[in-house]
């Protein structure tokens, strides 16, 4: 994707202003003439940022600004030890909202909706950041955060809730109880703005019929404001972002090396607003590519595809990369799975063997649908693996983003 004139002066003085004070890109960059970035292919030959580099910079290394300009930090779920933190600024703060409400007119809401957020409020950026998109547009917030499935359907009946936003598997996860009290027609739901992990088309289909809706995907991550910096359209072709706050590129995660566009590959973020920590050629491990062309919504923001998954949830097996999108195909080709699957590798006997537990649709034959599954994912993936089928609502539902592939072999 050809950088703009706008997005190349943003990074200069971005650049500028960094290298103008002690900190961590003064630290970063020593060694390099970031003043001399006057072009794309210069600005590609920067290093890049990753999520441990931010971890050494624990607590407030990354801040770029003086303390009284800080007014909010947010922290990164820090599952492998120590945490990211992220200072906002009073234009960061207030760009994410605007960044937000984009989204939500994008996605065709409006100040008249009724918008239920069940992401979770604290350190983390989701339920706050839909929050404050809505209030910026108008709408009225129904600020419920995670848990507590009986409330939650009560609230949205009774206030007559017209938008979810929720991560994919809480979204199932209140679907599903939707349809087993039958209370369906007491659910005024129109619209679902759903978390960006990704998830299957098959999973979208289940929660976009049992609960009435249409679904939009929203992106973000903390280290880069939150979710918000881009969203699905209602022609539900990839995501589009916001150029003028973020510059994307997709590189190969092994080589590091700029992709031409539409080829698969991880999602670098550099911001071109941001105060409180900007971030330059950040890795976000995200995989998609670049979609060409105009989109038929007439948007003038370019877009990335729905994510394909993580460079960590690619695995090697028998030297075929597997991404977890790829079994999510396989099961959508066949009727009798559903969405919900676990897919597990080990080393066993001097081989790797795979294992895929998935969930059955109710009335089909266990072993006959072992032997189709295990059919299509032969045919489609190339490799065999053992399938052990398990009924509906047997796997793991969670509130917060869930694993479906587990590399047990070292
Ligand atoms: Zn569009």
């Amino acid at each position: 994707m050809k950088m703009h004139d706008n997005q190349l002066r943003q990074i200069q003085s971005q650049l500028k202003s960094l290298m103008s004070r002690p900190g961590f890109y003064r630290q970063k960059f020593r060694d390099i003439d970031a003043a001399g970035v006057n072009c794309q292919e210069d600005f590609e030959k920067l290093p890049f940022t990753r999520k441990d580099d931010l971890r050494h910079a624990y607590p407030l290394g990354l801040q770029a600004v003086d303390d009284e300009a800080v007014i909010r930090i947010h922290s990164s779920s820090g599952t492998t030890g120590t945490p990211v933190i992220i200072p906002y600024t009073h234009k960061d703060v207030d760009d994410w909202a605007l960044m937000f409400e984009r989204c939500y007119r994008m996605a065709g809401i409006t100040p008249r909706d009724r918008i239920h957020i069940t992401p979770g409020y604290g350190l983390w950026t989701a339920g706050i950041g839909f929050q404050n998109g809505a209030e910026r547009l108008g709408a009225m917030v129904i600020p419920m955060g995670p848990g507590n499935t009986d409330k939650q359907l009560r609230m949205m009946m009774d206030l007559q809730s017209t938008v979810l936003c929720a991560t994919s598997s809480y979204a199932l996860l209140l679907a599903e109880e939707i349809a087993k009290r039958g209370i369906g027609d007491k659910i005024f739901l129109k619209k679902g703005v759903i978390g960006s992990e990704r998830w299957g088309e098959k999973m979208r289909r289940r929660i976009a019929r049992e609960l009435g809706v249409q679904l939009f995907d929203i992106y973000g991550l903390t280290e880069i404001y939150g979710p918000g910096i881009g969203i699905s359209c209602p022609y539900e072709n990839g995501m589009h972002y916001w150029d003028d706050y973020i510059y994307c590129e997709i590189v190969d995660p092994q080589t590091g090396q700029t992709l031409p566009d539409g080829e698969i590959g991880e999602l670098v973020i550099t911001t071109l607003q941001k105060e409180g920590a900007p971030l330059i050629r950040y890795r976000t491990h995200d995989l998609t590519r670049f979609i060409p062309g105009d989109c038929a919504c007439g948007s003038p923001y370019p877009r990335i595809d729905t994510l394909i998954g993580r460079t960590d949830d690619m695995v090697k097996v028998k030297g075929v990369n597997i991404f977890p999108s790829q079994i999510e195909e396989v099961l959508q080709a066949v009727p009798c799975a559903s969405s919900e699957y676990q897919f597990m590798l080990d080393h066993m006997n001097g081989k790797d063997e795979c294992r895929l537990f998935v969930e059955l649709n109710p009335g089909y034959k266990p072993k006959a649908a072992a032997a189709e599954i295990q059919r299509e994912f032969k045919s489609r993936i190339g490799i065999t693996t053992i399938v052990l089928p398990v009924a509906i609502g047997e796997l793991p539902r969670s509130e917060k983003k869930s694993t479906r592939v587990f590399d047990n072999r070292y």
